[in-house]
């Protein structure tokens, strides 16, 4: 069976749990009544389904083509695209004044969570054309506004996100690519960026590069650096193309997964180009981009385990091996389906509490995004500081536990998983990046325990300890949940003794915040879980309590049961682990190695 789109999951988490229409004074969601979202949903669905899934196996096995400087998707994709721009979906929710139709982020990130699946490849097209988009129009002048943003905000034109180069990815104070002040304005852009996602490809007549290059005389490192917008062909004052800009895709890289997506090596040579905000302010103008991306990357990697988990659970069901520990439960075939065996069940319950717990996750993410406009000043303060400290987790912890999902996804198929008859094999595969680009996930430990603790005095971290003792606190006598409560408060109170540990030993020794960051980014990432399953456990418990007998919520219980009873215990690991400290990592020499 082919992907499915979870609706009826996401419709759960919008209505039961985050309850979306009590939002309705905040932009966006005036117009997006549950009613209405759940009609998009389910038309999305549609289209990711019969659209996009079915080109996902054919961008594995032909990738993309480059002659002449010309990149060729694969058989397929640029119909694809076309026909996802034609209905409007990457315009869900840009703004209405650039011709988006400004739905809110729950709604895009709902049906992001589907394209990703349908095809984790493909989808990043539309991706980082909404993440130039963002970056566009949070810094960008009036003037670029109006000539790209109305093309962007449709992905009529697309666009890449342009970092990195052969002597940087991480460090981006090594940045050499140069910009030099025209007469008119304009800069002459010069250097090469190396593995551009989406960088060069014929979906669309144009490509918005947004760049990040030190402008002559700058000063060195991550202070000198300004963020440019550079289109592929030059656009007239009166929004009509104009000639070839100075950049060119000069080679397509070979990789090990997402092969349908050109990772494209970029050349730029006196390529014209203007300003985007503030000189040698670019990396923090980028970093608007960078943050969607990381969340889009948290999602992707999500994504491609919900479609993992699914193939698998397709795969047990069919598949007979061996019989029951208790006696035949298939007794008129020549053996049982694997489904039927404890361990095989491990793997799936595995996989699909992960899944559910992070899809939660990412709409409830969402949703602080969106409340980041909200008119009340406290809402827009704390969803501002949950986008801070959140999106690290979001990008490392379910990139992490996404690859996982999928190497548990190949496990389930056996040495079937392995070939390439099955689809196994292209989700582990493609997996693989979202653990790397987007900053590695070592980075995003850094980022969590370096920068997102101590930001505005640690004031996001404290609000968030205070939600999940405020819930603990509220359901105490919630019936039918209690063992959730419990485990909120027990992973939270590991979760603060890890970060008092970080307080007290990271600032004696700086290597021992460094040692101690994974395994932090990983607890936090558990007790987010924990709190959005306690979340999910409470509007499931009070839809059977009602009187509903849909199964959906009774299968939604025992699944966070197996979250509860063997997905939680590792926040005791990591916290063991974290207090360990620098010693043993840094007590060899590097020739010892
Ligand atoms: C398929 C693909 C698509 C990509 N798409 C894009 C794109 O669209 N745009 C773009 O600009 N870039 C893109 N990238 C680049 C990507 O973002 C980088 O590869 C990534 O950020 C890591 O940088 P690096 O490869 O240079 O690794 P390095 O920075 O060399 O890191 C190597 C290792 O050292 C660790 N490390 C480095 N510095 C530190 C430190 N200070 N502390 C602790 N550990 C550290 C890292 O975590 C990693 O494990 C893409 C890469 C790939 C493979």
């Amino acid at each position: 069976m082919a992907y499915k789109a979870p609706v009826r999951d996401f419709s759960f988490i919008l209505k039961d749990v985050l309850d979306i229409d009590r939002y309705s004074n905040v932009p966006g969601f005036a117009d997006a009544s549950f009613d209405l979202v759940q009609q998009i949903l389910e038309e999305g669905a549609k289209f990711a389904e019969e659209v996009i899934a079915p080109i996902n196996r054919a961008g594995d096995l032909n990738g993309c083509k480059l002659e002449n400087g010309v990149v060729t998707g694969p058989p397929g994709w640029k119909e694809a695209f076309q026909a996802m721009v034609a209905a409007g979906w990457p315009a869900l929710s840009t703004h209405p004044e650039y011709g988006g139709q400004g739905m809110p982020a729950v709604v895009s990130m709902a049906f992001g969570q589907m394209t990703a699946a349908a095809s984790p490849a493909f989808s990043m097209y539309p991706g980082l054309t909404h993440g130039a988009y963002a970056g566009l129009h949070a810094n960008a002048s009036d003037e670029i506004k109006d000539k790209y943003l109305p093309k962007l905000a449709t992905a009529e034109w697309g666009g890449t996100m342009n970092l990195t180069e052969p002597q940087c990815g991480t460090d981006l104070g090594l940045i050499r690519t140069k910009a030099v002040p025209q007469a008119d304005g304009s800069y002459a852009i010069s250097g090469q960026k190396i593995w551009i996602s989406s960088g060069e490809h014929d979906f669309t007549d144009n490509i918005i590069h947004l760049v990040l290059a030190r402008i002559e005389g700058a000063p060195q490192g991550v202070k000198g650096i300004s963020l440019f917008v550079v289109p592929k062909v030059l656009v007239n004052d009166d929004g009509s193309l104009g000639q070839r800009n100075g950049v060119q895709c000069v080679g397509l890289e070979h990789k090990m997964g997402i092969h349908g997506n050109a990772t494209c090596v970029m050349q730029y040579e006196d390529a014209k180009g203007w300003l985007v905000g503030e000189e040698n302010a670019g990396l923090k103008a980028m970093f608007v981009m960078m943050n969607e991306a990381r969340l889009g990357t948290g999602l992707q990697g999500l994504a491609i385990g919900t479609a993992a988990y699914q193939a698998a659970v397709d795969f047990a069901r069919d598949r007979l091996q061996g019989r029951a520990l208790t006696g035949p439960k298939n007794p008129n075939g020549p053996a049982d389906p694997i489904i039927v065996h404890p361990d095989v069940r491990r793997m799936l319950l595995e996989a699909k509490a992960f899944v559910e717990g992070g899809q939660m996750f990412i709409l409830y993410t969402a949703l602080q995004a969106d409340l980041q406009r909200s008119a009340d000043e406290a809402t827009r303060t704390k969803a501002q500081d949950y986008m801070g400290l959140l999106t690290p987790v979001v990008k490392g912890y379910l990139t992490d536990r996404g690859f996982h999902v999928a190497s548990l996804g190949m496990q389930v198929h056996g040495g079937s998983g392995y070939t390439e008859h099955f689809t196994a094999s292209q989700s582990l595969r493609d997996a693989r990046i979202t653990m790397i680009y987007e900053g590695t996930n070592g980075i995003q430990a850094l980022d969590l325990v370096g920068r997102k603790l101590a930001a505005q005095g640690g004031r996001g971290v404290m609000t968030w300890f205070a939600e999940l003792d405020a819930f603990v606190a509220e359901n105490q006598a919630t019936a039918g949940i209690k063992a959730y409560v419990d485990a909120v408060a027990s992973t939270k109170a590991k979760l603060q003794e890890a970060t008092m540990w970080l307080m007290q030993n990271g600032m004696q020794n700086p290597d021992n915040a460094g040692a101690a960051s994974t395994d932090y980014l990983q607890l936090f990432g558990v007790t987010a879980l924990t709190y959005m399953w306690a979340l999910m456990a409470k509007a499931a418990q009070a839809r059977i309590d009602a009187g509903d007998s849909d199964a959906f919520y009774a299968n939604k219980l025992a699944t966070g049961r197996y979250f509860l009873e063997r997905i939680v215990p590792d926040a005791d690991m990591h916290l063991t682990k974290l207090k360990t400290g620098a010693d043993v990592l840094m007590a060899i020499p590097a020739e010892a190695f």
